[in-house]
């Protein structure tokens, strides 16, 4: 089944796994894995558009406590896709960031 494979193949590349090793398994080509890995984690968890990291605005810079490494990560003051600072084996090649609301 679809749903599951991609699943299968966000762990895998999240867990670390080579585009290589992971598209040979399933017979797809590489930026498919790529894509596949995005697209599922966007589906899924923190970091997306439905559920933001939320930063703290420091003058033309967006800021958060990253919840995978655990570092502040920094980002140019403007809400939406960024590719990640983060080297944690978890987290996501991409995540969507907004500004911290203070209502
Ligand atoms: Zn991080």
């Amino acid at each position: 089944m679809t749903k599951q494979r991609n699943l299968q193949i966000m762990e895998r590349r999240e867990a670390g796994e080579t585009l290589a090793s992971i598209a040979k398994d399933f017979g797809i080509s590489l930026e498919r894995v790529r894509q596949i890995a995005i697209v599922t984690r966007r589906n899924l968890g923190i970091g997306t558009v439905e559920n933001p990291l939320r930063c703290k605005r420091d003058e033309d810079t967006f800021v958060f406590r990253c919840p995978w490494c655990g570092r502040l990560h920094v980002h140019g003051a403007k809400e939406g896709w960024r590719s990640s600072h983060c080297n944690h084996r978890k987290a996501p090649q991409e995540y969507y960031i907004a500004e911290k609301n203070n209502d």
